[in-house]
């Protein structure tokens, strides 16, 4: 058997014909094979599996790519082309999952013929038919889709009314002192003789970090977090009722719970008794970060007791500033773009016994984009099969996606397609931050993951495939190697070739130790937010954060604010922000399975390569942890990490 060939990508000239060609004959063929399925089925239930497998993977074909090229394409019709293709996807999908007729083929199986795996995606099935709503009577099914619709439209509302609440602050150039440089010459004082900041992230951001007028850092924080009020009050009432109200119907008693239960946590209850513990733990480093803050704080603001959100941004950096003493130009000089890509591939190459090759065949969206063949390095496997292709499109321009992520071309199924995907960045093509290097590393964790993970059997288990509160943790882990001297002296190397010192390294992690336990209280005020208006549904949201923000996080609450009319997570994220932090704790834990002073050592990292990520997800995330640590994962590598 020929292995699987990667997939040629179109030119720009035939992309947008390509992309609708692709588009209509994939779902065209994802609905014949469903008609086939449901009225002839294969006699035997692998079969079946099979079939509706080849579903999933011709459906994931059309929307993989989409996604992408949606997010990339230079030319806005192929852009187009592609957001409706994914629509169409999304469509289908949600009819399929409510089809009667095709869940009682899989209803009707034997499990007990089944391998583990195979058993496992029947289980999967059964459950995301289930949670579609397609075992109950046609007028629950009928209001369960409403609510669905209703919902995708009032996130969508909620989301626009915060990006299109643009405020401004004015001040003169004086005021906004403190400002770097740059963003100052590009914003010139008006004919008034002042200077417009808005509340877009590019100003709101520096300006509650660096304007040393402690008026105009409240100015600018109130009108952040007055951002889609009070027009999304409503909605967030309207939203926590209907998924309520959905989580009810197929039979949760609360939308946490539903939510939970395809989550590692599993269980709504336990989101915040993980809340609880995670704050209990931050305490003591809370305390002792917010006794160097309050210290320094009262230099200006004598007598003060505490730092609301007005302040705290300020003095967090100011802290962070004068006591570690880190020059973040100097620390650019180090990171040249070119040898940091060079460098993360080397690294990642060492560590997982991987060696990438210069694509030559595959065609790009765009100059800046490169593409490379990914095989097992010579020293491990030498018959050099391909173990899948990735792109690195890591620079900014017009109409290209704005933060940075890894999306899938193509599954990896053993034998029949090989993995494919792209990470699609922002970087600066010159000298680099720091925090962008580890964006870097962070994000390559998700691109390795789906390459290695893309060789199980089934489509529904391909790469990053695992619970959703799992899937940040092997990227958490491997931004340990962007933080380790030894490893950042193999690339990072200033114009005359010297290798970024190693105290410098030393200062650079101390000041981002700094602040760890606030930072880790504020999370769980968010967290506890999200978790809490889902399952209270409070009537008085404000004055139900009001007291969340007073339980958990170090900083007072700034008066006449309403920061959830503005906190966006809560229509993507809903009850479970706490994802975030949970998929770190499990990545401190994985990493406390490697030496610190030998970071490559090749048993640990094939171990972990072949039962965390080879596996994909073919079994769940906390018995892939147990493979790889041979015990279940626990808090203690967290929570010493939290009070270093
Ligand atoms: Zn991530």
């Amino acid at each position: 058997m020929t292995p699987p060939a990667p997939l040629q990508l179109p030119t720009s000239d035939d992309a947008l014909a390509w992309v609708r060609d692709r588009t209509s004959t994939g779902l065209a063929t994802a609905r014949e094979l469903v008609t086939a399925l449901r009225e002839a089925p294969p006699s035997e239930p692998l079969d079946i599996l099979r079939r509706w497998d080849e579903v999933s993977l011709t459906l994931s074909n059309v929307g993989g790519l989409a996604s992408l090229l949606a997010n990339v394409h230079p030319e806005i019709e192929v852009r187009t082309a592609c957001e409706e293709a994914e629509v169409e996807v999304d469509k289908l999908v949600t009819e399929l999952r409510q089809d009667r007729a095709l869940y009682d083929v899989f209803a009707a199986l034997d499990a007990s013929v089944l391998d583990p795996t195979a058993a496992r995606l029947l289980d999967k099935t059964l459950e995301e038919f289930r949670r579609a709503g397609v075992d109950q009577d046609d007028a629950t099914r009928a209001r369960l889709a409403e609510i669905s619709e209703r919902i995708t439209t009032i996130d969508q509302e909620f989301s626009r009314n915060i990006r299109d609440d643009v405020r401004t602050v004015r001040a003169t150039p004086e005021q906004l002192a403190g400002m770097p440089e740059d963003w100052l010459s590009a914003h010139p004082a008006d004919d008034e003789g002042l200077v417009t900041v808005t509340t877009d992230y590019p100003d709101a951001v520096p300006a509650r970090m660096f304007v040393r007028d402690r008026d105009v850092r409240r100015a600018v924080t109130v009108a952040f977090l007055e951002r889609g009020y009070p027009q999304n009050e409503p909605l967030l009432h309207d939203l926590f009722d209907l998924r309520h109200e959905y989580a009810n119907l197929v039979g949760y008693s609360d939308w946490a719970s539903y939510d939970a239960a395809v989550k590692m946590i599993e269980k709504g209850p336990a989101i915040p008794e993980f809340i609880e513990r995670i704050a209990r733990a931050a305490q003591g480093p809370m305390e002792r970060d917010l006794a160097v803050m309050l210290e320094r704080y009262r230099q200006d603001v004598p007598g003060a007791e505490s730092i609301d959100g007005a302040d705290s941004a300020y003095y967090d950096e100011l802290v962070r500033k004068e006591q570690h003493d880190v020059d973040s130009q100097l620390v650019r000089t180090y990171f040249r773009f070119e040898k940091v890509r060079q460098g993360l591939l080397e690294v990642t190459g060492r560590l997982f016994g991987l060696r990438y090759e210069p694509a030559e065949d595959a065609v790009v969206w765009h100059d800046d984009v490169t593409a490379y063949d990914v095989f097992p390095s010579a020293d491990t496997d030498t018959d050099g099969e391909s173990l899948g292709r990735i792109y690195l499109d890591l620079h900014p321009r017009e109409g290209k996606y704005k933060h940075a992520a890894q999306f899938t071309i193509t599954n990896g199924v053993a034998g029949r397609q090989l993995p494919e995907g792209a990470l699609v960045c922002n970087f600066s093509p010159g000298l680099m931050e720091h925090d962008h290097v580890v964006t870097l590393f962070h994000e390559f964790g998700h691109l390795v993951h789906h390459v290695l993970g893309g060789h199980v059997a089934w489509t529904r288990f391909a790469g990053v495939a695992t619970e959703w509160d799992f899937v940040e943790a092997p990227s958490q882990m491997l931004e340990e190697w962007a933080w380790d001297a030894d490893v950042l002296q193999t690339f990072a190397t200033n114009a005359a070739g010297e290798p970024i010192p190693t105290d410098l390294v030393e200062r650079m992690r101390a000041a981002d130790d700094f602040g760890k336990g606030t930072q880790a209280r504020q999370q769980m005020f968010y967290a506890a937010m999200s978790y809490w208006f889902h399952t209270e549904r409070p009537a008085d949201l404000t004055a139900r954060m009001v007291e969340l923000q007073e339980r958990y996080s170090p900083y007072a609450y700034v008066a006449d604010t309403h920061l959830f009319a503005n906190f966006g997570h809560l229509g993507g994220y809903s009850s479970a922000y706490y994802t975030y932090m949970w998929s770190l704790v499990i990545a401190k834990d994985l990493f406390s399975a490697f030496d610190p002073d030998d970071l490559f050592d090749t048993e640990v990292a094939g171990r972990y390569r072949d039962r965390i990520l080879a596996a994909g997800g073919t079994k769940d995330a906390a018995d892939l942890v147990a493979d790889f640590l041979g015990r279940p994962y626990t808090f203690d590598a967290y929570a010493a990490w939290l009070a270093r």
